[in-house]
């Protein structure tokens, strides 16, 4: 049966029945929503996408009016969607609030040099201001130089915790108090999912929270994409013809998360629900305290790299809001991670016998090739 939808101002040829948007009923369906199977139109998909992320800013109260927000910008898709995002919202909703981008250059030759171009475009496009730190200004290597001393398998373990780091010290220069990244809700399931499977019971109460601050701290971090299912906002970019970076770093991802991630897509074919499942179990996990009133949670065994037990092995250090003995930075330890790690890898530099040249395809297809070879 075919139906000619009189409401429909833009397409007039007679569209079956079968495919017709569940929402306005008059519109051609162009996608089915992962997390609910629902058929829409592309009209109808950007106003229940937008308005979903919406209500979750307003539920949680992530902003108020007259706060400078910095969005952790990579030029990847979950960024400049979020970019986007908050500029449309703000705009529509009269949020009130100044958006800043913020870009962090790790360093990595053929990856972060061709995103940091997209953020540049993405600045013009919105018309928003963009400041860009970079490793080698804040701690005086690049990633493919911590990559050419570490090695490969460490490499996200080190970005992720200079990464971090940069982006509050970039955004405390700029006056900013409050961060948003743009995390999915693939993501959160994943980091759910790693931590249950790694036992890390004092990460996995933090992992699904929306909001995180650390009392001291005057930076606080925000996912207003905590809810998004990651194929959306793939969708959304591309029916919005968003300008992203789509490459994936020159280095491996850390192969846990990959686990998780094939086990949860795993889980995704057959529950679909399943992502949004699991954040909400997440969510209502709660940690019996322990004695002494400490949240019960678990010290690392032997068996982690070196840069893993920094994370672990000083967890017992000062309370928040105490400062780094050697960099002055706001951490719970009396060193902080970032110098923990810095200070392996000086330690590590002279033991580097191979000669490195970053100035065509990067350490890190060196380093890869080196380490597919089997002597
Ligand atoms: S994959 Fe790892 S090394 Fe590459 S940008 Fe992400 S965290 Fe950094
Ligand atoms: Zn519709
Ligand atoms: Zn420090």
């Amino acid at each position: 049966m075919s139906y000619t939808a009189p409401s429909d101002p833009v397409n007039k040829k007679p569209v079956k029945v079968a495919q017709l948007c569940d929402l306005c009923h008059c519109r051609k369906a162009v996608l089915k929503r992962p997390k609910n199977l629902q058929k829409l139109c592309k009209e109808c998909f950007f106003d229940v996408f937008e308005t979903e992320i919406h209500n979750t800013i307003v539920d949680n109260k992530l902003f108020h009016r007259g706060e400078k927000i910095a969005v952790g910008a990579s030029g990847g898709k979950d960024s400049t969607v979020l970019a986007h995002m908050m500029k449309f919202l703000n705009d529509k909703y009269d949020y009130g609030i100044q958006i800043y981008l913020l870009s962090i250059d790790e360093g990595i030759v053929g990856y972060r040099d061709d995103s940091l171009a997209t953020v540049q475009r993405n600045q013009k496009q919105y018309g928003l201001p963009l400041e860009i730190f970079s490793f080698k200004d804040l701690y005086g290597w690049t990633m493919d130089e911590i990559v050419s001393v570490a090695g490969i398998r460490n490499s996200c373990t080190y970005c992720g915790v200079l990464r971090r780091q940069s982006l509050d010290r970039g955004a405390q220069k700029l006056g900013i108090q409050h961060v948003v990244t743009g995390h999915n809700a693939d993501d959160m399931a994943e980091t759910v999912l790693m931590n249950i499977l790694r036992g890390d019971v004092a990460r996995l109460e933090k992992s699904t929270s929306i909001l995180t601050s650390s009392k001291g701290s005057p930076i606080k971090r925000s996912k207003p994409f905590k809810y998004c299912y990651q194929k959306e906002i793939v969708l959304y970019a591309h029916y919005r013809k968003l300008d992203y970076f789509s490459t994936e770093c020159t280095y491996a991802p850390e192969a846990f998360r990959g686990t998780a991630r094939e086990l949860m897509k795993n889980l995704e074919v057959v529950r679909p629900s399943c992502i949004i499942d699991i954040i909400h179990s997440g969510e209502n996990l709660f940690l019996k305290p322990a004695a002494g009133g400490r949240r019960q949670g678990r010290r690392r065994g032997p068996g982690t790299t070196s840069a893993n037990t920094t994370s672990t092995t000083t967890s017992t250090g000062p309370v928040d809001g105490s400062r780094c003995e050697r960099c002055n930075y706001l951490s719970r330890n009396r060193i902080c991670k970032a110098c923990m790690l810095l200070e392996d890898l000086d330690k590590n530099r002279a033991a580097v016998t191979i000669e490195t040249d970053t100035s065509h395809d990067g350490a890190a297809k060196t380093l890869r090739s080196l380490e597919r070879l089997a002597f």
